[in-house]
């Protein structure tokens, strides 16, 4: 038996979306001709209010589309210091948009309004143009963090006092919808663009999405193929898109209920000193002085439990619709046997 908790990537399509994808219409659509594919978008651009989306193969791609088209080579990208767009996509910041970041110093990477008031830059010449500020929600680095939407709120009202844009990392977005309450358009409301991933939680192989108005949209169309991302028939994985926000968001209270039976059990362990505390699906456990994060997930690896060093001291486990009450309690089993 495998509990795979390195990430909630790891899932793999269930019946239901798989006979979707079986099902799904198809075109080419570099010529905007698959119905499915466009399904997806107009979906995804009415669920948050806005004017359009785009289908795209991955949350970096998303991402770094967003940060090309809202900035200029030489600006200043605002962002936490533990944000994946600085941490997690190959430098692209640098490397696709020409700009430098400002690192905020955010709490379990959720920082504030007056943070981003202290960091934006005088129009001068010696200085970067700040024109961008992103918000990661949940927080990966940050152990599955839920930003407070009133912050959020506040950071959109500096942004539009300095004329910033404001995007939304929203790779795991709907794990903090379900747990705030707070709907897709109140988001839509907020951002001038939002990426979601559908590969996570949700549970699709492959997928994300980018949402924001129409003219944003296009100039997106235009560098998503300059990043080699314009697809053909992409309606078989856009099918599986369309059933996931259809039939696979509520459930990710489930994903939520289980990490926190792990958060329990893991704190329980005499080789955790502490843990992250879980507001998602995203475990983290800070081992005891002595036990490395390589022997720890080596260790628990060869019993069957798979997690991934997290940092110098700590572990990550991910709880996903893959993972059921058998593996949880197989793993409850296994924690134990760790030595050191
Ligand atoms: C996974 C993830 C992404 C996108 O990752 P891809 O593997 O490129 O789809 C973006 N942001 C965050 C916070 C993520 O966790």
């Amino acid at each position: 038996m495998i509990a795979d908790f390195r990430s909630d990537t790891v899932t793999k399509p269930t019946p239901g979306m798989l006979e979707a994808m079986h099902r799904a219409k198809v075109g080419d659509d570099v010529f905007e001709d698959d119905p499915t594919v466009n399904e997806l978008q107009s979906f995804a651009a009415e669920l948050f209010g806005r004017e359009a989306a785009l289908f795209c193969p991955s949350g970096t791609m998303t991402n770094q589309i967003a940060i090309k088209v809202h900035t200029q080579p030489g600006d200043e990208v605002v962002c936490d210091q533990l944000s994946h767009i600085y941490n997690y996509e190959g430098g692209g910041i640098a490397s696709n948009s020409g700009c430098s970041v400002r690192l905020m110093r955010g709490e379990r990477g959720r920082y504030t309004a007056a943070d981003v008031e202290a960091s934006v830059l005088p129009d001068d010449p010696h200085f970067p143009r700040t024109s961008l500020v992103s918000v990661e929600n949940t927080s990966n680095k940050g152990g599955g963090a839920i930003w407070n939407n009133a912050e959020i709120a506040q950071i959109r009202a500096v942004c539009d006092s300095h004329n910033l844009k404001f995007h939304l990392d929203g790779a795991r977005l709907f794990n903090a919808l379900v747990e705030t309450g707070q709907t897709p358009v109140e988001v839509g409301a907020t951002f001038d663009s939002i990426s979601i991933c559908l590969s996570k939680g949700l549970g699709c192989p492959v997928g994300s999405l980018v949402i924001g108005d129409a003219d944003f949209i296009h100039q997106a169309r235009r560098v998503r193929k300059a990043f080699g991302g314009g697809m053909r028939q992409a309606g078989y994985i856009a099918a599986a898109g369309l059933y996931a926000l259809n039939h696979q968001v509520q459930r990710l209270k489930d994903d939520h209920a289980l990490a926190r039976q792990l958060e329990a059990e893991l704190l329980k362990q005499h080789w955790v000193s502490q843990v992250i505390p879980v507001e998602t699906n995203i475990v983290v456990a800070e081992l005891i002085e002595g036990l490395t994060p390589s022997a720890a997930v080596e260790q628990l690896q060869a019993q069957g439990v798979l997690a991934v060093p997290f940092g110098s001291r700590q572990i990550r486990f991910v709880t996903h619709l893959d993972i059921d009450e058998e593996l949880i309690s197989f793993t409850f089993d296994t924690l134990p046997k760790l030595k050191c």
